[in-house]
């Protein structure tokens, strides 16, 4: 619990910055049935991490040193990257603002840290279909503002929406723009499957750009599906699901992989989703070539011991 006792300390010995300057990543590593392991599209998350840095008004990692740093972090001792199905070592990269400074500037020195802990399957006896929580009082983020980024306040602020849908009896939110188009779960973005096999999947400037999501509809369009990102309002998705043109809507994210999202619940509307079968089949393909099942085609996985 907070206690508001003032304690006196040397910013010299603590540094810390007052601007909330912080970014982070979610990466994972998998153990292949031969022992090595095996990290997935490495060059995205440290791409995503520069395009934060320069939101975010931090320095840019080069991709050699974010890579170098998960390969010595799991080098330390890999016995820490568990084997066995869904079993993997999450890697949570991190850089933040460590200036000992009031006002309101870019710092000019910054901390890059790299934690982890093993994660064990998502859901406990096969996935389960999640309610989602409409949330049309808070945003997750604004025209502009640092929603594309990866950043603690984007997440901080969905914590209450999140709470909220708890007590509706929910497991996640989605969170609109101001058109009422879509935007993104708290921690997924969210896929459409159309009965004509178009897959439509939220464009906007204000969501995060899913590593899961990317490599999910490069799969689906190895399939012959058409992939179209573009906003899709939530007029759309429930007009979509009660005429039968939408057949299947699923979340995705590095933790989770893939999640079916089996109802919507609003202030005055409850509706079932359509729980198709692609999601699962796209989470099995997707989770093959990460625990090394199935060929690399796409050459994501990159060996870190
Ligand atoms: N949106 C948000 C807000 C997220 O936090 C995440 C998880 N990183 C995603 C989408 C999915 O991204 P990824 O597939 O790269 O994990």
């Amino acid at each position: 619990m907070f206690s508001p006792t003032v304690r006196s300390r040397s910013t010299r010995r603590r540094p810390c910055c007052t601007t909330a300057q912080e970014i982070f990543e979610g990466i994972k590593a998998y153990r292949h049935a031969d022992g090595s392991v095996h990290t997935f599209r490495p060059d995205r998350n440290a791409a995503r991490l520069q395009a934060s840095a320069r939101r975010l008004a931090l320095p840019e990692l080069p991709s050699e040193y974010f890579i170098e740093s998960l390969r010595q972090l799991v080098s330390v001792d890999e016995r820490w990257v568990p084997s066995g199905a869904d079993q993997s070592l999450y890697l949570r990269p991190f850089m933040f603002a460590k200036e000992a400074f009031l006002g309101v500037r870019a710092a000019q020195k910054v901390a890059y840290y790299v934690i982890a802990s093993p994660a064990g399957a998502y859901f406990t006896g096969g996935v389960k279909p999640v309610r989602i929580w409409l949330s049309e009082d808070y945003a997750r983020a604004g025209r502009g503002g640092t929603g594309k980024a990866k950043t603690g306040g984007n997440y901080a602020s969905s914590l209450l929406p999140q709470a909220e849908a708890y007590e509706k009896g929910c497991d996640q939110v989605v969170f609109l723009n101001e058109n009422h188009d879509v935007e993104e779960l708290g921690g997924m973005n969210v896929v459409f499957v159309f009965k004509d096999g178009r897959i439509v999947t939220p464009e906007s400037d204000s969501i995060l750009e899913g590593i899961t999501r990317d490599s999910l509809l490069q799969l689906a369009k190895d399939r012959g599906y058409t992939v179209e990102k573009r906003p899709i309002s939530i007029d759309e998705w429930r007009e979509g699901v009660s005429s039968g043109d939408i057949v299947e809507v699923f979340a995705c994210g590095t933790a989770a992989v893939v999640t079916p999202i089996g109802a919507l619940v609003g202030t005055d509307f409850e509706e079932e989703q359509p729980l198709g079968e692609l999601a699962l089949s796209l989470r099995e393909e997707l989770t093959d070539i990460q625990y090394g099942r199935r060929e690399d085609k796409h050459g994501w996985l990159l060996r870190l011991v």
